[in-house]
């Protein structure tokens, strides 16, 4: 009810441009005559912006319905329920430009079959660009699917640029489902997701050195292996800190570790 008498002040405020426009102040039947055609188009205009939201709106409702059935781990990973990008589907591309006479309808059952690909693409989409940042290896072509494998790897730190200065969310993420975690994010305050990603150097230095420091192979050693181990690290350069009256060392993960250093590198 609100929002209707809302529109409806919007509409008699247009109307009172429209009236300015064509240089009548008062609404009598020669203004309306003149100012006729003007609302028409108005009120068509508002018509299909409103049959647009309406089909927008079933399918992004339809596409929510479907991702509620999949296991919740996987939600995290998927696309955000409220993505634009299924309205880019091609399958939906009649629906959404039929003609504005009637919102029209579309069979759940006929929609959710685009899902699966669309899914897949978004994926993959993302991950191409990922592993496009990842410096090429020496000796052999890597497949796709072995660069994403790579992914995986201790030393494989990725940076986001976009959170950089606002937060350290993005500073130190390591294997896929972090990453896809972050990119899917806007939990630090913005409208739009994180973008730019990049290789931090320092970061991959870091990471190596935890990893030889624990006797392993940088090469070879993957997040889930360090994890696994569950090392703790302290810094050789701090010195110990005073708390209610005792000394003391912080420790942390190798990832705090690799995180610690990098916002060392920030801070100077
Ligand atoms: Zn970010
Ligand atoms: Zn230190």
């Amino acid at each position: 009810m609100y929002f209707a008498r809302k529109a409806f002040i919007a509409y008699l405020a247009r109307v009172s441009i429209i009236l300015r426009i064509v240089c009548t102040f008062t609404y009598t039947c020669v203004a309306f005559r003149q100012i006729k055609p003007i609302i028409e188009s108005l009120v068509k205009e508002v018509k299909i912006t409103r049959i647009e939201t309406e089909r927008r709106k079933l399918l992004k409702g339809i596409y929510q319905d479907y991702l509620k059935a999949r296991p919740p781990g996987e939600w995290q990973y998927l696309p955000e329920p409220d993505t634009r990008r299924i309205l880019e589907i091609e399958g939906f591309k009649e629906f959404l430009e039929a003609p504005f006479d009637e919102r029209g309808d579309i069979f759940p059952g006929y929609a959710v079959a685009f899902f699966p690909d669309f899914i897949d693409n978004w994926v993959k989409g993302h991950q191409e660009e990922i592993v496009g940042i990842l410096p090429d290896l020496e000796d052999a072509e890597e497949t796709f699917e072995a660069k994403v494998q790579r992914l995986e790897l201790a030393t494989s730190v990725v940076t986001c640029r976009d959170c950089n200065d606002s937060s350290h969310l993005g500073l130190v993420l390591v294997g896929w489902k972090n990453i896809c975690r972050h990119l899917r994010s806007t939990s630090h305050g913005y409208p739009d997701n994180c973008q730019t990603y990049e290789v931090n150097h320092h970061a991959v230095a870091a990471a190596a050195s935890l990893v030889s420091c624990v006797g392993l192979d940088p090469l070879t050693t993957t997040m889930d292996d360090m994890n696994r181990r569950d090392d703790r690290f302290m810094c050789g350069t701090c010195l110990p800190e005073d708390y209610r009256g005792r000394r003391f060392m912080r420790v942390y993960t190798w990832l705090e570790c690799v995180c610690y250093f990098l916002s060392l590198l920030l801070f100077f």
